[in-house]
């Protein structure tokens, strides 16, 4: 009998055995029905075998579905992204699968103009349906509003034969990108740089590259051109783009779309289902070149992968800690080995792990040195708070003030960088010093002025603001305590009126769209003074932007996390860096309580090296990443005695082992998130022992009961 094994999309630990129906012949990779308990799901088959005599207890596969098999470097990137980050391995299919949810896109009916007929009756509301329409194609409903007619004006015109209904097939927008469409003129570094991605990607075979330069040197220019010589060579070569954030993505397509005269094709959690399921159709037969994405896209099923462009590598949203727990830079490299691909890590500021890497030699190093053409990186001054304190219940100190005042004058742009979205992070009575907590979740409410309510960021909680404090009842005694965004933007307009001013968080930019307007804004100048959380200091570029003001450098320096301090220099680097792209000069402004902060040191003085070599040595003294690894291990449950004893039941069973240590467990750095307590064991190894293959040894020995999830982080980015 013929068993095959199945992969099903499920968080259970392992693949389930199934007989193969009599006259199918089974491949590794094919899509099956296969029944489970009551139910019929989708599976992925991962191996078959014969077997001598039968095995009745084996349920068998109901079909082989008509979807098409995943490809072999697919399903060996699922299988080792599970065993790498000790995930369940159908959770990961799932991923995979995640294209096939929704339902075949529809075409798109729109109607249009037939010849130069004319409607027997042309009333004025038939009239404005055609002045609308013009040649266009349009959607019907989309005709009949703009016209500001009934639908059934339109539907007459259509029986009428005036209007004919075409069909725009799904399929628009998958076109086949043009390398030579409008290429850049590289200048020598970005040649350079072009000139080795492209020769590794059209030899073949696994090529990491570290893709290192400053803001606006560049990068993009170099990569895409890279993808050309990938496109060149052969025009069925697939090219991935992963970027940290969708609010980065809209301006990468529009980019590449001149670059190569057709739009790549998008892929993140924004993605309707029809078209997802599209995109993943087009990848998995080749009929897409380019897909510019979210991590999730690392799971599309490409048969031809050439290269994995990952930019902004060292940004921390690659990590994903939610679900399912891995890191797309990371993973990106595992799936270009898997796939014989280039892999370019792009960064302005790259993490002291790729560093590492290049500095051993591991990843090749591309250098792009200066910024392209005039444009000069800003100044960075430090702003010594010591010295020129701000007023009390402000923000902005004096030297920043007139710097915005000159800005101005100058008809120039400011941004106002403070990663802290909201009025005020915290809120508390000054009657009795209550501060305003989450009920269920340790951490601060956050008041937000825009929408009159206390917020919790990590849950997304909300009350309206109490008139009465809830610890002694006091009456109007809530005062908001430290600066967010919004209270920025209120001192702002207090002391510049006459300014034009946004403000752009998450909050006041909820979606994909609301960025791009605002972006937009920025762009065409619109907008005077941006005041910005960590969401506008990647990646865009403002050409009118000559001033940058970070209110508080102090703020990622605070709190004991591994990479505080690597993370406030990237952070700040990129902040300062959207300064002065252009033909305009830029500075930086710094306003912090410790100037003499060695990461504030370096960051003025435009000193990567010296910040890379002082933090690579604290942790080489450490054994902390890039020279040591970790994971953590987070208990969490509602019963905080079941997660303690579960806890405990670890720390008893921690199996022999050289060269590692276990810390905890501890309470972990969020004890209560939504009613849950949560507890962290955290494993620190030297880089060469099999940090995986002790941790299953040691997850093998306890029992974790159903009350208690466990989640495991291999390599965790904070904690
Ligand atoms: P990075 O990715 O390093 O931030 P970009 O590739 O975005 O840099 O380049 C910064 C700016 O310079 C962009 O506006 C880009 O269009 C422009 N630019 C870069 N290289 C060239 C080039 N060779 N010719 C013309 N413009 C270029």
């Amino acid at each position: 009998m013929i068993v095959a094994t199945v992969l099903i999309p499920l968080p259970v630990p392992e693949a389930f055995d199934y007989e193969a129906p009599e006259g199918v012949v089974l491949a590794r990779g094919d899509q099956v029905a296969v029944p489970l308990g009551p139910r019929t799901l989708r599976g992925i088959v991962t191996e078959v075998r014969e077997t001598t005599g039968s095995n009745r207890r084996l349920k068998a596969i109901e079909a082989r579905l008509d979807d098409p098999p995943l490809p072999p470097g697919t399903l060996d990137f699922v299988e080792w992204a599970a065993r790498w980050t000790l995930s369940p391995p159908g959770e990961m299919a799932a991923m995979a699968l995640k294209g096939l949810r929704g339902p075949r896109p529809r075409p798109e009916r729109r109607v249009r103009r037939v010849g130069e007929r004319t409607p027997a009756r042309p009333t004025p509301a038939r009239l404005a349906v055609l002045a609308v329409l013009g040649e266009r194609a349009m959607a019907a409903a989309d005709l009949a509003r703009a016209a500001a007619v009934s639908s059934g004006v339109v539907k007459g015109l259509i029986d009428e034969g005036v209007l004919e209904i075409i069909e725009i097939p799904a399929e628009a927008g998958l076109d086949a990108p043009d390398p030579d469409h409008a290429p850049a003129r590289l200048n020598a570094d970005q040649a350079a740089a072009a000139a080795v991605m492209g020769e590794a990607v059209t030899t073949g075979g696994f090529h990491p590259f570290l893709l290192d330069g400053v803001t606006g040197s560049g990068k993009t220019e170099a990569y895409l051109e890279a993808a050309a010589r990938a496109l060149r060579a052969d025009p069925g070569a697939q090219i991935l783009i992963l970027l940290p954030e969708i609010a980065l993505t809209q301006a990468l397509i529009a980019r590449l779309t001149d670059r190569f005269g057709a739009a790549p094709a998008e892929w993140h959690s924004g993605i309707a289902p029809p078209r997802r399921r599209l995109v993943w159709e087009a990848v998995v037969a080749g009929r897409c070149n380019i897909v510019v994405g979210a991590r999730s896209a690392l799971f599309l099923p490409f048969t031809n992968l050439k290269l994995i462009v990952v930019d902004e590598e060292h940004d921390g949203s690659f990590k994903q800690e939610d679900g399912l727990v891995y890191h797309g830079r990371d993973l990106a490299v595992a799936r270009a080995r898997i796939e014989g691909a280039t892999v370019v890590l792009a960064s302005a500021t790259p993490s002291l792990e790729t560093l590492a890497n290049a500095q051993a030699g591991r990843y090749g190093w591309l250098r792009l040195e200066a910024r392209h053409g005039a444009a000069v990186l800003p100044d960075i001054t430090l702003l010594d708070l010591r010295q020129t304190p701000p007023d009390p219940q402000t923000w902005l100190s004096e030297p920043l003030r007139t710097a915005i005042a000159e800005t101005l004058m100058a008809g120039e742009q400011t941004l106002l960088f403070l990663n802290r979205r909201g009025y005020a992070p915290v809120v508390l009575c000054r009657a009795c010093g209550h501060r305003m907590t989450a009920p269920d979740t340790d951490s601060w409410l956050v008041e937000h002025r825009y929408t009159g309510r206390l917020v919790c960021h990590l849950t997304g909680f909300s009350m309206p603001r109490p008139k009465h404090c809830p610890a002694c009842g006091a009456e109007d005694t809530l005062v908001a305590v430290g600066p967010g965004v919004e209270r920025v933007e209120e001192e702002v307009k207090s002391l510049f009126p006459q300014a034009r001013t946004a403000v752009f968080s998450s909050d006041t930019v909820p979606d994909a769209r609301a960025a791009r307007a605002l972006i937009q804004a920025m762009a065409d100048g619109e907008i005077d003074i941006l005041v910005a959380t960590q969401a506008a200091a990647k990646g865009h570029n403002f050409p009118r932007l000559t001033l940058v003001g970070v209110v508080d450098a102090d703020l990622g320096l605070r709190g004991g996390d591994l990479r505080a301090a690597e993370r406030t220099f990237q952070l700040l680097t990129q902040a300062t860096g959207r300064a002065g792209r252009a033909d305009r000069p830029g500075r930086a402004l710094l306003q912090t309580w410790t100037p003499e902060h060695p990461v504030l040191i370096a960051l003025a003085a435009g000193d990567r090296d010296a910040f890379v070599a002082a933090e690579m040595a604290e942790r080489e003294a450490a054994s902390l990443p890039p020279f040591g690894r970790l994971a953590a291990l987070i208990l969490s449950g509602e019963n905080g005695e079941a997660v303690e004893k579960t806890a405990q039941a670890l720390a008893a069973s921690i199996p022999n082992a050289e060269r590692l240590e276990v810390y905890g467990p501890a309470d972990a750095p969020l004890a209560l998130v939504r009613g849950r307590r949560r507890k962290r064991l955290l494993v620190r190894a030297d880089r060469d022992v099999d940090l995986q293959g002790f941790l299953r040894a040691w997850l093998a020995r306890v029992k974790v009961p159903g009350s208690v999830r466990l989640t495991v982080d291999v390599d965790p980015y904070s904690f």
